[in-house]
């Protein structure tokens, strides 16, 4: 019986999925199995970024991973995307979360804004823009983050973002502050979500606008500590922008696009949930190879086993389902299927780390085995916006007694 992680977590031929997906995805898995598995023990106890990792990253072309063939990137879509962030998390999890907020910045202002209706003028314009964005990615090899939590309702979208954009001549000034930044002081640009708002204007999340903030600009300042928990390598800390000038060309996607996006492609949001799939993987991993070492003769242990590989099945399926139909305009059954995948992918990841932990007994949680970082990072799931545990709780509830727009009045 081969190691599990020679083995590809969707076998290709089993899923359907075409030679050059099958390529992509296993470079990611080589990567992460060869270079990120052995660091990631040292990212965590020391909460620092993976940059050695992102070293590795830029090397094999997989910052450009979404990024379309005719700008110099990979041209991954977003089930190959999905994929390979999978394997990476397998490895890494801290690398997989922060290599997602990257890939998403080229993924929603490639493939998905394409998707998306704007007039000649405005596709002529993003176009040349995001030629821009592409290029210092693919050949000055830029990071990206996505910071948009602010500690408020706004990463859910129930209300607009605090942090402000002011339109000044050539550009905006943006101020505000946002909390959780994975790759604060390691991005070369983060990818912000603010309220574009003149002075007189009132703030509406129609205008939101997604800018590439040079992490360089006068004006932005990493602040506060990280220890926590989980994901210790993704260096979430806070935010601070004052006043901070960004020209006109920093914009992602043009005005009023965002909130098109948000509306009309909701699996944007569920590229957060691969790094989760890979890690309830890696615990059920973790716990094959650890009773294979001579502790399978139990038939409890067997039968624990075989638990953990139902619930993963189980999240493979609706997941690999959910993640296959991400396309613009889904039907509502879609997006009740894509809630349910990211609730189904957040909770399972931690409870297989449980049941990981459970069987394997107590040498299993010692910090010279992965498993205990595992249980930690996949603790972190259900808690990431937009789609938290409870947000998708609600929306599947209400979706399935309630048609779109419909009320007891
Ligand atoms: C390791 C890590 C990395 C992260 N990286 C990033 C990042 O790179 N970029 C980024 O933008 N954010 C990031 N986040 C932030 C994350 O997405 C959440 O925004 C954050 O965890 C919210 O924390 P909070 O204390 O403000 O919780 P709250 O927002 O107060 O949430 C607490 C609970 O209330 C529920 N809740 C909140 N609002 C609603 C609502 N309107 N309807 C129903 N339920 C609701 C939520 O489900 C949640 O369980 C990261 C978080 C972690 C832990």
């Amino acid at each position: 019986m081969s190691d599990a992680l020679d083995t590809p977590l969707f076998d290709p031929p089993a899923y359907r999925l075409t030679h050059e997906q099958a390529d992509l995805i296993a470079r990611a898995r080589k990567l992460g199995a060869e270079r990120f598995a052995p660091r990631a023990a040292q990212y965590d106890r020391d909460a620092s970024f993976p940059t050695e990792n992102y070293r590795d990253l830029r090397d094999a072309g997989l910052l450009g991973f979404c990024i379309p063939r005719q700008h110099g990137g990979l041209g991954a879509g977003y089930l190959t995307y999905s994929l390979a962030a999978a394997e990476i998390a397998r490895s890494c999890g801290a690398t997989a979360l922060t290599w997602n907020m990257h890939v998403c910045s080229t993924l929603w202002t490639g493939a998905l804004a394409d998707d998306l209706q704007m007039d000649a003028t405005t596709r002529a314009e993003h176009e040349r823009r995001r030629a821009l964005h592409f290029r210092r990615i693919v050949a000055d090899g830029a990071i990206y983050a996505q910071p948009f939590s602010e500690g408020n309702a706004s990463a859910v979208g129930a209300i607009p973002f605090g942090t402000v954009a002011r339109p000044v001549d050539g550009g905006w000034s943006v101020t505000g502050r946002k909390v959780f930044a994975s790759l604060s002081g390691h991005a070369d640009y983060y990818g912000v979500l603010c309220t574009e708002r003149a002075n007189d204007e009132t703030a509406s999340r129609r205008n939101t606008l997604y800018v590439a903030i040079p992490a360089a600009a006068q004006g932005v300042a990493v602040v506060g500590d990280w220890d926590p928990l989980g994901m210790r390598g993704t260096v979430s800390r806070t935010l601070e922008f004052s006043d901070v000038f960004v020209e006109r060309d920093a914009a992602l996607m043009p005005r009023g696009m965002y909130f098109q996006a948000a509306s009309r492609w909701p699996h944007m949001f569920l590229t957060l949930s691969p790094t989760y799939l890979g890690l309830a993987q890696a615990a059920y991993d973790f716990t094959a190879r650890y009773l294979r070492g001579g502790r399978r003769s139990s038939v409890v242990k067997q039968l624990a086993v075989a638990e953990m590989r139902i619930k993963l099945e189980q999240a493979k399926t609706l997941w690999f389902q959910a993640v296959s139909e991400a396309h613009v305009d889904p039907t509502p059954e879609q997006r009740l299927r894509a809630y349910a995948a990211q609730y189904t992918t957040m909770e399972t990841a931690n409870d297989l780390a449980r049941l990981a932990i459970r069987t394997c007994g107590g040498h299993s949680m010692l910090k010279s085995l992965p498993l205990e970082r595992i249980y930690r990072d996949s603790r972190c799931g259900s808690l990431m916006a937009p789609w938290t545990a409870e947000v998708c709780l609600e929306r599947i509830g209400h979706g399935s007694l309630y048609n779109e727009g419909e009320t007891d009045e």
